[in-house]
């Protein structure tokens, strides 16, 4: 089963889909922790994801469709995947679609989880003095929401369309 999680950022998309995953037995594949893990090395690569997380703007589509697409050719995923935070540009919902179609596998379902703007600012900040994660400071939270507005959201109807 491949299914697509849509959600602002702090709207618990990682939390809700650690319980899918339990439920389905299929990877969890959250395009945030995979582009943190290359970030904690020292490389030139790692200095150019951060100069774009940590400014709360979207890593580039190409990039993460890299990532994305080694994974989900991988052995793991022979029996489907959870996305979390992907796609997150009309950019990468048409690639994932070109990579599925290449591997004959649609996609089954997209959920979107849904939160107002203010109650994910508050989170946010909280999670911020928490986990001391970089991208959770004031202005990085409302760039994020913005991107998501901006980008994300439309996913939402390209995806209705699609009948998900
Ligand atoms: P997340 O952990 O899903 O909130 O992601 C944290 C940050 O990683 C985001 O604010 C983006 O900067 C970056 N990121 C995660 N997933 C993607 C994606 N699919 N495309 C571009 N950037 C991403």
């Amino acid at each position: 089963m491949l299914i697509v999680f849509i959600g602002p950022p702090g709207a618990g998309k990682g939390t809700q889909c650690r319980r899918l995953v339990d439920l389905l037995d299929i990877p969890h594949l959250s395009t945030g922790e995979m582009l943190r893990a290359v970030m904690e090395q020292d490389t030139a690569l790692s200095r150019y994801v951060a100069s774009y997380i940590n400014a709360g703007k979207l890593a580039p589509d190409h990039l993460v469709m890299r990532i994305v697409s080694q994974k989900v050719k991988s052995p793991d995923c022979t029996n489907g995947a959870l996305f979390d935070g992907f796609p997150r540009t009309m950019v990468q919902a048409q690639m994932l679609d070109d990579l599925l179609v290449e591997l004959k596998r649609p996609l089954d379902v997209v959920l979107e989880l849904q939160v107002p703007d203010e109650v994910l600012i508050d989170r946010l900040l909280k999670r911020a003095k928490i986990d001391g994660r970089a991208d959770d400071n004031d202005a990085t939270i409302r760039e994020r929401l913005r991107v998501f507005h901006d980008q994300t959201k439309p996913l939402v109807q390209y995806y209705s369309k699609q009948g998900k």
